[in-house]
């Protein structure tokens, strides 16, 4: 499969400032991140709470610049193209937040917001708006005449089938989706994934999940990329990453998974400032494992399509004992029941 999306060696870094507006470091948010989004596929980033994955998911879409390091998107250089050719662009992908009500504009009706990307992007003629906002409505499982009304009067998982509509809206090759169920009821949040998977199979949709629910992105996701302290640690086939992860760190965050079955010491401590990070490999100072080189050398992410940074994956003891694979915890267990039960979910129910 080829790549619609390659980032080499990205980096952003945000100024912090003490209270006197002097300049006194700054978080590298992002710093080099290497990764290739295969076309079609669904590609999860996933880690703790600051480890950069928002921002990684903004700068590969261009809407924060990067720092430094290539960004292709299409064939496109996205960080050369000049303001009318990214605009031009922008139709191909587009992000769905994690909070629906914050990104309707409370001002604009339901059809004025599913309406401005075909307006934005010329995507039909005017007269024929109407009707593909009503074809987008229906297909996101709601009823073509809501879209007169106003966002407040709907629930927050309607509203996320709004802007997924919106996001659709474009005709686009690529989504990113940051966090884009974890504001909704577990229950919402299988009806909306399934939704999301029946989309991406029936427009042949790349999407990028950033999420911190290791459930729902073992459900949805063919590739998983691990991030701690603006780095990927991690990356490969989901199979292969919840069943054998090579790296402490993704082990640590599987062990939390109930269910699961994987065996690790439980992270312990808060996750480092990102102004001053450890040095050699980023997470030492919270892993079992650590030797001498941890301190000294940073670990390159390596070992193909399924690769790890950490220096002793080949001699890590195994991480999975096999009779335990697939106990179920109730979590799972929960949005297995959802998944499926297709009939259930897929027949109009707006929740
Ligand atoms: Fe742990 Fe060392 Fe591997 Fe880092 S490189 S994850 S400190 S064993």
């Amino acid at each position: 499969m080829s790549a619609i999306l390659e980032l080499e060696d990205v980096a952003r870094a945000f100024p912090v400032r003490d209270a006197l507006g002097r300049a006194k470091g700054a978080v590298r948010a992002v710093d080099g991140v290497s990764l290739s989004v295969p076309e079609g596929a669904v590609l999860a980033i996933v880690g703790e709470s600051g480890c950069g994955k928002s921002t990684l998911g903004r700068v590969m879409l261009r809407l924060i610049e990067a720092d430094r390091g290539a960004i292709r998107f299409m064939g496109d250089d996205l960080r050369a193209l000049k303001p009318d050719a990214l605009r031009r662009r922008r139709r191909d992908m587009q992000l769905i937040f994690q909070d629906p009500f914050a990104s309707l504009d409370p001002r604009m009706t339901v059809e004025e917001a599913v309406a401005e990307p075909l307006r934005l992007h010329g995507i039909v003629p005017r007269a024929q708006e109407r009707e593909r906002v009503a074809e987008l409505m229906a297909r996101v499982g709601l009823r073509p005449e809501q879209a007169r009304r106003w966002p407040h009067e709907f629930s927050g998982g309607q509203r996320q089938r709004i802007a997924i509509a919106r996001a659709l809206a474009s005709q686009p090759r690529l989504i990113v989706g940051d966090e884009p169920v974890s504001a909704l009821d577990v229950s919402v949040q299988a009806q909306v994934i399934n939704l999301l998977q029946d989309l991406i199979r029936e427009f042949r949709l790349t999407f990028v999940l950033i999420s911190h629910d290791l459930g729902v992105v073992r459900h949805i996701a063919d590739r998983v990329a691990v991030m701690y302290l603006g780095r990927i640690v991690e990356e490969g086939p989901t199979a292969q990453v919840f069943h054998a992860p090579r790296h402490p760190y993704t082990r640590a965050l599987l062990a939390a998974v109930p269910g699961q079955g994987v065996k690790a010491v439980p992270l312990e401590g808060d996750v480092p400032s990102p102004i001053d990070p450890p040095s050699g490999c980023r997470f030492r100072t919270r892993c079992p494992f650590a030797e001498a080189i941890c301190t000294e050398q940073a670990p390159p992410l390596e070992g193909g399509s399924h690769a790890a940074a950490c220096h002793l994956q080949h001699r890590l003891p195994p991480a999975v004992p096999p009779a335990e694979h697939d106990a179920g915890g109730e979590r799972l267990r929960r949005l297995q029941a959802f998944f499926t039960d297709r009939k259930t979910n897929n027949t109009g129910a707006t929740t």
